[in-house]
C-alpha cells in the first residue's frame, strides 16, 4: 500500500461558468434547501485530537460521511447528472437510465440523486465488496449487478461492463420504436467516473475551495486516496496555485483487489488522475493493518467511527506530520462511514480470515509514523 506526494507546478483551474455553477453553494443551515442535492456538500472540517496533540501538527479531517449519500461520491455524482442535463444526453422522468461501474460509493449517491430526479440507477460492482453497499443500492431501487473483480483489460471488468451495458441499452432503444412512439427518447448514459472530468471539477469547485474557507488557506499538506483521482486531482489542483508550498498527497494500495481497503487503488491512469499527475511528487506505503488499527484506535479516543480509505488516509497524515514535523497543519478527508464496512472492515473474524489481523497479535502503535 502506498501514499502519493503530490506537490504542484503550475495552476491547472477550471474557472469557467459553466464548472462553477455546478458546485454546490454554501448552505445556509437555517434556510431551507431545495431537495436532497441541497444538502449535498459543505460539509465540517474536524480536527482530530488525539493525532494533533501526539504529532504536535493539526491534523484536521473533512467530514465527507456527512453527505447525504454518505460520502464525496454525492458530489461527484451530481456533477456528473448535471453536466449530462446541460449536454442534452439525459432528461429526468424521461425513463433514462444511468450506468456506472462503481465498488460502491459513487453508486449510491448516483441511485440516490436519480431517485431524487426522474432517472433509473444500473450499478456494476465487483462481487468482493461489502454486502451492506449492494443492500444500500436495491433499497436506493437501483438495478445492481455483480461481477467477478477483474484486470482493466478483461471485458467483464466492472467498468467496461457498465459501458458495455449502457451501450447495449441504447441501440435496444434504437430498435425500438415503442419506447420512442411518445416522443421522449429514453437513454442509457454511462456517467463513467474514471474518466469524466465533472469528477475533477466536483472537488476542484466544491471540495477545495471549502477546505481553502475553512483553513483561511493556512495548510501545509493534503492527504487523499485516489481511487479515480478525483479527489486528489480536484482539490490540490484547486489548492496548489493558492498555496504554492502546500504537499498534496495522495494514497494508493499497492493491490487492486484482495485488500480490505474499498474505493482506492489506481490500476491505470485515469483522467481525472491525469490532470494532477503534474503535481505527484513521491510515495509512502501503508498497509490494510495499519489501516485496520488506525480505525480503531479513532473510535477509542475520538468516538469517530470511520471506513477503510477514511482510516488509510489518516496513517497518510500521520506519516506526513512525522516528516514535516511539529508546527504543521495537514488536511485529509473521511470518506464514509464505518458503518459501510460493517462486514469487512469491521469485521475481525472476516479479518483474521484473511490474515490481516492474528488473534494474538497486539495492538501496532498507529502513532509512530513509520
Ligand atoms: N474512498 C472511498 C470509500 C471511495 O469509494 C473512493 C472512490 N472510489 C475513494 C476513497 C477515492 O476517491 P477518488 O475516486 O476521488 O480518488
Amino acid at each position: 500500500l502506498s501514499t502519493t506526494f503530490l506537490i504542484s507546478r503550475r495552476a491547472r483551474r477550471d474557472t469557467s461558468s459553466k464548472s462553477a455553477r455546478l458546485h454546490s453553494s454554501e448552505i445556509a443551515v437555517n434556510k431551507i434547501v431545495n431537495g436532497v442535492e441541497g444538502i449535498i456538500g459543505n460539509t465540517p472540517m474536524i480536527k482530530i485530537r488525539s493525532l494533533s496533540e501526539a504529532t504536535g501538527c493539526e491534523i484536521l479531517a473533512k467530514a465527507e460521511f456527512l453527505n447525504p449519500g454518505g460520502s464525496p461520491k454525492d458530489r461527484v455524482a451530481l456533477s456528473m447528472i448535471q453536466m449530462a442535463e446541460e449536454q442534452g444526453l439525459i432528461r429526468p422522468n424521461t425513463g433514462c437510465v444511468i450506468f456506472e461501474g462503481t465498488s460502491g460509493s459513487t453508486g449510491i449517491s448516483i441511485a440516490m440523486i436519480a431517485r431524487a430526479k426522474g432517472y433509473s440507477a444500473w450499478i456494476v460492482m465487483p462481487d468482493d465488496q461489502a454486502q451492506e453497499k449492494y443492500q444500500l443500492l436495491e433499497k436506493l431501487g437501483a438495478h445492481v449487478e455483480k461481477t467477478r473483480p477483474a484486470s482493466i483489460v478483461d471485458e467483464n471488468q466492472y467498468v467496461n461492463l457498465a459501458r458495455r451495458q449502457a451501450s447495449e441499452f441504447n441501440s435496444g432503444e434504437e430498435s425500438n420504436a415503442d419506447h420512442n412512439s411518445d416522443g421522449v427518447k429514453r437513454r442509457g448514459f454511462f456517467a463513467n467516473q474514471f474518466e469524466n472530468l465533472s469528477n475533477f471539477q466536483a472537488h476542484c469547485n466544491g471540495t477545495g475551495p471549502e477546505i481553502y474557507k475553512q483553513t483561511d488557506g493556512k495548510i501545509n499538506a493534503f492527504v487523499a486516496g485516489a481511487g479515480t483521482g478525483g479527489t486528489i486531482g480536484g482539490v490540490s489542483s484547486y489548492l496548489k496555485p493558492l498555496i504554492p508550498e502546500l504537499k498534496a498527497e495522495g494514497s494508493r494500495k499497492r493491490h487492486q483487489v484482495d485488500t480490505v481497503i474499498e474505493g482506492v487503488g489506481l490500476n491505470r491512469l485515469t483522467k481525472n488522475f491525469d490532470l494532477a499527475r503534474e503535481f505527484i511528487d513521491d510515495a509512502i506505503k501503508v498497509t490494510d493493518r495499519e489501516a485496520v488499527e488506525m480505525a480503531r484506535y479513532l473510535v477509542r479516543e475520538e468516538g469517530l467511527f470511520i471506513g477503510s480509505s477514511s482510516a488509510m488516509n489518516c496513517v497518510g497524515a500521520v506519516r506526513v506530520a512525522r516528516m514535516l514535523g511539529p508546527g504543521h497543519r495537514i488536511v485529509t478527508i473521511l470518506c464514509d462511514s464505518g458503518q459501510r464496512h460493517l462486514t469487512k472492515f469491521w469485521n475481525d473474524d472476516y479479518l483474521i480470515k484473511h490474515n490481516i489481523l492474528q488473534q494474538q497479535t497486539p495492538p501496532i502503535d498507529v502513532l509512530s509514523g513509520s
